[in-house]
């Protein structure tokens, strides 16, 4: 049987590298994009050339009725989700006492909110088949804080809150529910610190010296998306180089 994964927010830097981690393995991938991405179709086709076919749909995951109207239309179209990775992020860093209330609620909906959505018409569904992977992707900055990312640090915690409720409540219907702290990887959202902070601020913090993978954060999904993780829930894994132990 094959399995079906969905990954929010799927053509950005982490997310494609899970997106070819989990086709590498043989499920079926689905991807969403923001409704208003123009790049969506060259993504899909540069992925395409690569010998990756990913299934791709729209969804706002901060809009209740779009990640609804998403779920529907992947299962109609493609079958029941198995594996939901809440991947989709963002950050508007600065100062509390610069940030705005949108600037706030940007970051909650996006992070936070989009837990609810995203899992509330896929949740009832693993349950009912007794089996289901559901995967949040925290932050490094959730667990220790990081100056200027009120917003996020709070969204990114919340998130784990989530994490260990729901999977107390899913625990014996074979569904696990599970966060991962990434630290510092190289993707578009990190190679955007300008340079001589990452050289001087960040890279310093990093015990191994050197920003993470993409595929070393897709390797640990991977793993938390298969049957031998069935014992692994409620956790909040760190993947962070050293940077932060606890
Ligand atoms: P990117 O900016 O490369 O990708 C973010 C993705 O989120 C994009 O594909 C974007 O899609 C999607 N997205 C944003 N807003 C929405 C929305 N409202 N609805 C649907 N999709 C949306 O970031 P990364 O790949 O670096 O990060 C992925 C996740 O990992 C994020 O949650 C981030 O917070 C987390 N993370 C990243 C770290 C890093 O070092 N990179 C470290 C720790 C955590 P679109 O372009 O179509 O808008």
């Amino acid at each position: 049987m094959t399995r079906i994964a969905l990954v929010t927010g799927g053509m950005g830097g982490l997310g494609e590298a899970i997106c070819i981690k989990l086709a590498a393995l043989d499920y079926k991938v689905v991807t969403t994009y923001s409704p208003g991405n123009t790049k969506a179709a060259d993504w899909r086709a540069n992925m395409r050339e690569m010998g990756f076919d990913f299934y791709c749909y729209p969804c706002d995951v901060g809009d209740f009725d779009s990640a609804q109207q998403c779920v529907t239309a992947v299962e109609k179209d493609i079958g029941p989700i198995d594996i939901l990775i809440n991947n989709a992020g963002i950050t508007r860093d600065m100062t509390f006492r610069k940030m705005d209330k949108l600037n706030w609620d940007e970051v909650m909906r996006t992070n936070l909110d989009s837990l609810f959505n995203m899992c509330k018409p896929v949740c009832d569904g693993m349950v009912e088949r007794g089996w289901g992977r559901i995967i949040n992707i925290s932050s490094v900055n959730a667990q220790k804080g990081a100056f200027g990312q009120v917003n996020y640090s709070a969204a990114k915690a919340g998130m784990h809150g989530f994490t260990k409720a729901l999977a107390l409540e899913v625990a014996r219907k074979g569904v696990t529910v599970n966060t991962i702290s990434p630290g510092y990887i190289g993707t578009k959202m990190v190679k955007a610190i300008p340079s001589d902070v990452l050289e001087t601020k960040i890279l310093p913090q990093i015990p191994m010296g050197r920003l993470g993978k993409p595929e070393e954060v897709a390797g640990l999904i991977a793993y938390l998306s298969s049957d031998e993780a069935a014992f692994l829930t409620g956790a909040n894994i760190a993947i962070n180089g050293g940077q932060h132990m606890s």
